[in-house]
């Protein structure tokens, strides 16, 4: 197999395999999609435990293994494979899960992670293998080096728990990077907020898209945004019947200097603002061995 391409490290230690779905707390009603299942190693473990397995693999050749490793056995008829790059399958075209399980293939950590938590029926929860520091990210704190827009989306949708540190030892062949397992748990009902997915994001790709820069500077002090904003602000009154008190919102991006207000943390990390190029492929070397 070519490993590098697919990001293809499998899982060979059954301890965290057996670990991996003890976390997910799965019922048997349960119909769980797994990213990737390479040689089977999750897939055979979660088949015990659910309904129904649907597994997306976009390799062929790793497709056809875990198909070969469950013919014969009872759980055969429970595993659906689908060939195909998962985050271009469009969500509508994947049958309804309870659980997503994914030793993920770091190229796809946050394409995917925004896919779960931009789902309208999200699953109930997902435990999903990443590289540490995306984990790190993901749970990263206001004031945290690594506070980027992955994770006030992840913690705006979701809460989300650092549960397992992986070395890289416990892979073959294993990434130069160490690891950890992550449960995401969408936030459902009266609990996940009530705004449209695209506006929020968009706001934050505003509000992250300059390290070191005060919201006021990066964000208010451009025309360009306080137009939008006033145009959103007259749609949105016109849609509630608030009638507008002409000349409320100036939009003029006067007093850009003055940064004292609605400060950003200055430690930023500075390619916080573009986490999807910034993990495409990204190789760290990693030191401790935290298995
Ligand atoms: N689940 C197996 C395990 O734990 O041993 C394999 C994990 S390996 C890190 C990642 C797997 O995801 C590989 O089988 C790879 O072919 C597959 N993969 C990579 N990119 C993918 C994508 N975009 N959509 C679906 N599967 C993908």
């Amino acid at each position: 197999f070519n490993t590098s391409s697919y990001g293809q490290h499998i899982l060979k230690n059954p301890g965290v395999a057996d670990a991996i779905v003890a976390k997910a707390n799965l019922k048997p009603t349960d119909t769980v999609l797994e990213i990737g299942p390479g040689t089977g190693n999750l897939t055979v473990r979660i088949l015990e435990k659910a309904k129904k397995v649907i597994a997306v693999e976009v390799d062929p050749r790793m497709a056809a293994e875990v198909t070969k490793r469950v013919q014969g056995t009872p759980e055969q008829r429970k595993l659906e494979v689908l060939m195909g790059d998962v985050i271009k399958l469009p969500s509508d075209q994947l049958p309804q899960f309870d659980v997503c399980i994914s030793n993920t293939p770091y190229q796809i950590s946050s394409p995917l992670v925004f896919k779960l938590l931009a789902m309208p029926n999200p699953p109930r929860t997902s435990v999903l293998m990443f590289q540490r520091e995306f984990a790190l990210r993901l749970t990263a704190r206001p004031g945290d080096a690594l506070y980027c827009r992955l994770s006030v989306n992840a913690q705006f949708w979701a809460r989300i728990t650092h549960l397992l540190k992986v070395g890289k030892k416990n892979f073959n062949p294993p990434p130069q990077v160490e690891s950890s397992v992550v449960r995401i748990e969408p936030k459902i009902g009266a609990d996940r907020p009530n705004v449209a997915w695209d506006e929020w994001d968009g706001m934050l790709r505003v509000c992250f898209n300059r390290r070191n820069k005060t919201l006021r500077a990066s964000w208010l002090g451009t025309k360009e945004v306080l137009n939008m904003v006033e145009r959103n602000y007259r749609v949105w009154c016109s849609m509630n019947d608030i009638p507008l008190d002409d000349g409320v919102v100036e939009g003029d991006g006067a007093d850009d200097d003055d940064d004292e207000d609605m400060e950003l943390d200055e430690n930023v990390d500075p390619s916080a603002g573009d986490e999807d190029a910034e993990w495409g492929g990204m190789d760290v070397d990693g030191t401790a061995d935290a298995s």
